[in-house]
């Protein structure tokens, strides 16, 4: 048995004699997959992408992942929801009675668009980096995680650790269909698939300068105004909804949110991104309808959001309103000084000579669906944050590198 110091020293030297040949296998895997066109989009936009007979069609990365995972004697198990759309999952470590460490990257793409320089789908290197589509969302951390795992099979240390490494290929992503079925790490965890103590998420960017700790809460909420439509020319005999909403609309514009401040997420905000009503000049409207979009912070409830958006209804003078709850997730936020962040922030000061700091984003990934199922999963990984969903996508290939070294001390650390 060694120890921790020495088995990060195994890596490091690995590291430093190899980069060449760790490197090769990070491009030629990532180069592989974006060829596969994973294209993940709603069932109602399916017809426009006429290769595709499913959306995502992930099998196809799935195929390359359990190849991988099969050349390098790492076990593994697939779950899917369905056929075409599986999570495929291997396990370094043989202690099922130690902590899991659970990497997941995403084999699902959003499409191609418009606007690049060459194509999509056939990577092509330039500066060290490397362009298409998937290069950062999220085939190239997945080929680095999966590259890391072959690696910590090579050196021997799956045989040292005391706990285990996940690295999950997962399914659907990038789109949700409005029935909400989700058939990547939603269904893994309602189904009890996979139960990790700690999760790291390679899908935010920050060119792992940042750790992802906290996540707004995300809710869409509708108003509607009911009036009375009239004649256009006698609009004393209507009741104007698209007025009414507007005196709605001043007082939500002038409401103040009651919350806490979070350390890191600071304050909620609330966005008022459509306003309707109305059919032509001549008629009094008799409806209007907003659709608002706010983010919330832990302490805030969907009952306390919708009761103070209720109070701004309520002083409207002659007001009829009615308040839709659209869709609500939980704000989460974890401590910034628990294990994984230090264990994070300690090896990049080590290795890569500065220390991620802890932040709070808006938007979400799937370190918000783990924390709220109490796991401690934070966002952090490789890549321009500014890269993500456009045209000439790109990864630092450096990056990736540094990032399968990094994956494999932070998961010394964590599972010794
Ligand atoms: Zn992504």
């Amino acid at each position: 048995m060694s120890s921790i110091t020495e088995r990060k020293a195994l890596i490091r030297n690995y590291f430093k004699e190899n980069k060449n040949q760790i490197r090769k296998r990070i491009i030629s895997l990532t180069t592989e997959m974006v060829k596969e066109k994973t294209v993940n989009v709603v069932s109602e936009k399916l017809p426009e992408f006429p290769y595709l007979k499913i959306r995502g069609e992930e099998y196809r990365v799935a195929e390359i992942v359990k190849r991988e995972l099969d050349k390098s004697g790492i076990p593994f198990n697939e779950f899917s929801r369905m056929k075409g759309r599986p999570n495929v999952i291997g396990t370094l470590g043989k202690n099922k009675s130690g902590k899991r460490l659970l990497m997941p990257a995403h084999m699902d793409i959003v499409p191609a668009g418009e606007g690049w320089d060459s194509d999509p789908f056939e990577v092509y290197e330039k500066d060290d980096m490397l362009i298409g589509r998937g290069t950062l969302d999220n085939k190239g951390p997945l080929a680095s995680i999966l590259v890391a795992g072959q690696l910590m099979k090579e050196m021997g240390l799956d045989d040292e650790i005391e706990g285990q490494l996940q690295l999950a290929a997962l399914s659907d992503e990038e789109a949700e269909d409005p029935d909400g079925i989700d058939y990547g790490i939603g269904f893994l965890m309602e189904e009890k698939h996979i139960n990790p103590n700690y999760a790291i998420i390679p899908d935010i960017g920050g060119f792992m300068k940042e750790i992802d700790v906290a996540e707004k809460g995300r809710t869409v909420i509708k108003i509607t105004a009911f009036g009375k439509q009239a004649h256009g020319s006698t609009p004393e005999k209507g009741i104007n909804a698209v007025f009414m909403m507007a005196r709605l609309v001043n007082e939500i514009e002038q409401m103040e949110f009651e919350y806490e401040e979070h350390p890191v997420l600071k304050a909620p905000s609330l966005n008022l991104g459509e306003m309707h009503g109305g059919a032509a000049p001549n008629i009094v409207p008799g409806k209007s309808y907003i659709y608002l979009d706010i983010r919330t912070v832990p302490g805030q409830t969907k009952e306390k959001v919708i009761a103070q958006l209720q109070a701004c209804c309520d002083k409207v003078e002659n007001g009829n309103f009615e308040i839709d709850c659209m869709s609500w997730n939980d704000p989460h936020g974890i401590d910034p000084d628990n294990v994984l962040v230090k264990a994070i922030q300690e090896n990049s000061k080590e290795v890569l000579g500065f220390e991620p700091v802890p932040f709070g984003m808006g938007g979400g990934t799937y370190a918000k669906t783990l924390n709220l199922n109490n796991v401690i999963a934070v966002g952090w990984g490789p890549g321009d944050e500014d890269a993500f969903h456009v045209e000439n996508e790109y990864v630092s290939i450096k990056e990736l590198v540094d990032f399968a070294e990094m994956t494999l001390l932070v998961a010394v650390d964590l599972l010794s």
